[in-house]
């Protein structure tokens, strides 16, 4: 029988959203595997300063910003790989995935969502992250669960 690797976490997308999923799971033990997609460092990367991002009273680059998230994830072993993920999920007639109210939960029961993917209104970096952590939590509880099951 063929050999399949099986991953605790993917997450695809690595903006502030995708990447403080990943900060918090690879904190949790998770050891996330991170799927770049097609623009590494998410939106953020386009804009030449970064005014409004707390705890830096100075501006800071979008490339500073976008390293420094990358270097908290790979402190907690979190791995890279770039790739494209297909979509699984129910979105709007506008084409963001939807998420239940007050969670990530998408229609799909082992995908979450967060960030500007599931935000028509806010769209701003500190939303996403604050997003990324609920899809941490809410993937930790899901993983937990499951073992639960299984023990
Ligand atoms: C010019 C500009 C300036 C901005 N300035 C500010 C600012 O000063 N302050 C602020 O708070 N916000 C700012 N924003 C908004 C901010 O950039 C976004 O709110 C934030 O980047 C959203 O983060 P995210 O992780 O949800 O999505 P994104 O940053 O869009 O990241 C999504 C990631 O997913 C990847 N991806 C896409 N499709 C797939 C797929 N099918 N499979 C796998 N990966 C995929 C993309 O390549 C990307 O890496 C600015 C936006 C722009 C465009």
């Amino acid at each position: 029988m063929e050999n399949i690797d099986m991953e605790n976490v993917i997450i695809a997308g690595l903006g502030p959203a995708g990447l403080t999923a990943a900060i918090y799971t690879a904190r949790s033990g998770r050891n996330p595997l991170e799927l770049g997609g097609f623009v590494s460092g998410g939106q953020l990367i386009v804009s030449p300063k970064v005014e409004n991002y707390p705890d830096f009273p100075e501006q800071v680059s979008d490339m500073e910003l976008m390293d420094w998230f990358w270097k908290q994830t790979e402190q907690f072993g979190g791995r890279f790989k770039t790739a494209a993920f297909k979509e699984l999920v129910e979105t709007d007639k506008n084409g963001f995935v939807q998420v239940e109210a007050g969670s990530t939960r998408t229609s799909t029961q082992d995908v979450f969502g967060c960030g500007d993917v599931c935000d028509p209104v806010y769209k701003q970096a500190v939303v996403a992250a604050g997003q990324g952590y609920m899809t941490a939590m809410d993937v930790e509880q899901y993983i937990y669960s499951k073992e639960e099951v299984r023990c």
